[in-house]
């Protein structure tokens, strides 16, 4: 085995790579960009070293320093994750050639699968069904244009270097084929410098069902498969295994399939053979085609870890080091259910963008395994994938374990950035998901619902109203002995500021009206019976959605709000001094009323140079918010 490796990645895989490393004895060197100094990998790391500034191009893909770093450390092998260097041939032969050691497979082997028409024409040759399709070399639109109509509509277009979805357009009749060539060709030439398509047929009520394989370069095994088919735009979103609906029949052809493709290339390390398969009459051992192979670890690979207990990176390490496989085929087998949900910093409604910022606050449950690389304090930046967490779960059956992943979204706690985890939340009580009838066209036939903004109810805001107001942890604070006391909380959300007024009946004992609602909470030890926390002006409800309300400072907003011309009250108070007269001249800024309210006194200055027009109030009135106190000349 080796003493030392370099992860020549960063986030929740550089972290979970060093997790197994460190289990098994093996030291470990993180490498960073600028943005990432502070990150949890080069923490937990035992060593660091920088590669260079925050864009990918010049720090986590210049393998030339990642190699360089390795030497320099001492390390023996580098593990590249998955994306950056992870499925680049030419970085493998650059780490042998300096005397290190690749974790995964052969340069030959990446190549081999690397372009998705060659990887077919090759399974093809190894007897492994291939989705009906043009696979040539012929690219000459009019000749693609016959090879689609002698497939049959619809069909779909995807760039032979393609990934993550790109490059690839369904066609569903003869017309719109030319239009949508161009377009995958162009997007083609832009993501991958490589515009070559090829035309394969489109599978209706497709699902995405991989298969899990290993190899040491001789011999190879399955660890079974996963479902993937919840998807958005082509990028999976929850994944499970193993595949509902899954036949013991149906499941040995394509651990078959998968075998025979791994073998047929020598494949050492971890891969994945990818299979669409027609779910629209349940699964048959004719009904699923190679789609391509992903020659490494794969994100989603903590479901088949929960379902065999394998530890995959433990024998990726175990291969790499020149052990044999670490079992045979009949030493697998599948225990129970998994699901993994990848929980994003995105902002759902404004579709799926992604999202940046803080980390305020973020907590999970003991019952689920959480793959991150991100904790409180931690930046989601612009630089990378928004990734904050993988969720997994496992039960003894999938009704059970999807139960828990509901359970387990529910307790997640994010605050400092939007994320999708109401998205996740209803995704995983959707009815069709819940009754394993899964393709990859469930998202979006039911986007509108599942990615509908949270109205935060009264319940909601009044939790958010009382930890604005700091009724916290002092057992005393808001108590009086001469009666309620009353006190006006002003929040935003979405746009609108939402008024809370709270009467305080004792300690721990609060009414909040909001609107024409009244809602009454008691305090339970830190909380109000909803979790929730405040970080910096905001606050953040962990309820039945994860609402953000903005603490709006009534004296911000009433300067906003006068325009210029106008004092108003900014909260409902006691008039203790008036200090202009009608006709005065005031400068900007000069002290014009003084207001007691929330047992403090409040000055309000002039908003400009001008004259007094107008003084409404006088001193010992009380006065509601947004009363007009002064009014300067035009
Ligand atoms: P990528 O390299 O971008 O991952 P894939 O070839 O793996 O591309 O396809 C991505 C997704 O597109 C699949 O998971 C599936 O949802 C869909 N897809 C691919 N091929 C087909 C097909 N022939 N019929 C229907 N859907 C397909
Ligand atoms: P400010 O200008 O007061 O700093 P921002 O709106 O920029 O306010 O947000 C500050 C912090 O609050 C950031 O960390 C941001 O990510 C977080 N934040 C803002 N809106 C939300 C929201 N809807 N949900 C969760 N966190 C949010
Ligand atoms: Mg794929």
């Amino acid at each position: 085995m080796f003493d030392k490796i370099l992860i020549a990645n960063r986030g929740e895989i550089a972290c979970r790579v060093i997790q197994t490393a460190r289990a098994m004895g093996v030291r470990t060197v993180a490498v960073y960009s600028d943005a990432d100094t502070n990150a949890l990998h080069v923490v937990q790391a035992d060593e660091a070293v920088r590669l260079g500034p925050a864009p990918v191009a010049e720090s986590y893909l210049r393998g030339d320093l990642i190699v360089q770093a390795a030497l320099e450390t001492g390390a023996q092998a580098i593990h590249p994750g998955y994306g950056f260097l992870s499925e680049n041939p030419d970085f493998v032969e650059a780490v042998e050639a300096a005397g290190l050691v690749f974790i995964g497979p052969s340069a030959k082997a990446i190549r081999a699968m690397g372009l998705k028409d060659a990887a077919k024409a090759l399974m093809t040759k190894a007897g492994v069904p291939v989705v009906p399709g043009y696979h040539g070399d012929n690219q000459d639109a009019a000749f693609l244009a016959q090879q689609a109509g002698q497939i049959g509509y619809p069909v779909l277009i995807k760039a032979v270097a393609g990934g993550g979805g790109k490059g690839m357009r369904l066609v569903e009749a003869a017309p719109n084929f030319l239009e949508n060539l161009a377009s995958a060709q162009a997007e083609a030439r832009t993501a991958f410098g490589n515009a070559d398509v090829l035309i394969e047929k489109y599978i209706t009520s497709p699902r995405h069902i991989e298969v899990q394989v290993f190899g040491d370069g001789t011999d190879a095994v399955h660890l079974f498969e996963r479902d993937c088919s919840l998807q958005r735009r082509h990028q999976k979103v929850i994944e499970e295994a193993p595949a509902p609906g899954m036949t013991d029949e149906v499941r040995a052809a394509m651990g078959k399939a998968a075998v025979t493709a791994a073998k047929a290339i020598g494949y050492a390390g971890a891969g994945t053979i990818e299979f669409i398969v027609d779910g629209s009459n349940g699964l048959r051992t004719d009904g699923f085609w190679f789609m391509e192979m992903n020659t490494r670890l794969q994100v989603e690979h903590p479901v088949t870890e929960a379902i065999t207990g394998v530890d995959l990176v433990a024998w990726q390490l175990r291969v790499a080091a020149g052990e044999s496989l670490p079992a045979h085929q009949d030493d697998l087998a599948i225990n129970g259910h998994a699901f993994e949900a990848r929980l994003y910093a995105e902002d759902v409604p404004a579709g799926f963008l992604p999202a940046t910022g803080v980390i305020d606050h973020l907590a999970f449950p003991g019952t689920a395994r959480i793959d991150s690389g991100v904790g409180p304090g931690s930046e989601i930046s612009p630089w990378y994938d928004p990734m904050i967490a993988k969720v997994t779960v496992h039960g003894p059956d999938r009704a059970t374990a999807l139960r828990s992943l509901s359970a387990a979204l529910d307790a997640t706690q994010v605050a400092g950035t939007v994320t999708n985890l109401g998205f996740l939340r209803l995704l995983s009580r959707d009815r069709g998901f819940v009754a394993g009838e899964v393709d990859t066209g469930l998202i979006a036939r039911e986007e509108a619902a599942l990615c509908a903004a949270p109205k935060p109810d009264a319940r909601a805001v009044a939790v958010a109203a009382v930890v604005a107001a700091q009724f916290g942890s002092d057992p005393l604070a808001g108590f009086t002995l001469w009666g309620p006391l009353e006190r006006d909380i002003l929040l935003a959300y979405d746009g609108s500021d939402i008024a809370a007024r709270l009467t305080v009946h004792g300690a721990g004992n609060v009414a909040v009206t909001v609107g024409d609602e009244d809602v009454s909470l008691l305090r339970h030890g830190d909380h109000w019976g909803t979790p929730a926390i405040r970080h910096g002006r905001h606050v953040t409800v962990f309820g039945a959605e994860t609402v953000t309300f903005d603490i709006v400072d009534p004296l911000d907003r009433a300067g906003d709000a006068m325009g210029g011309d106008t004092v108003l009250a900014p909260m409902p108070g006691l008039v203790r001094d008036v200090a202009v007269q009608v006709g005065q001249s005031v400068v900007e800024g000069d002290r014009m009323v003084v207001l007691e309210a929330m047992k403090m006194e409040h000055v309000l200055r002039a908003p400009r140079d001008g004259v007094v027009g107008a003084v409404s109030v006088a001193t010992g009135d009380q006065v509601t918010a947004g009363a007009l106190m002064v009014a300067l000349e035009e």
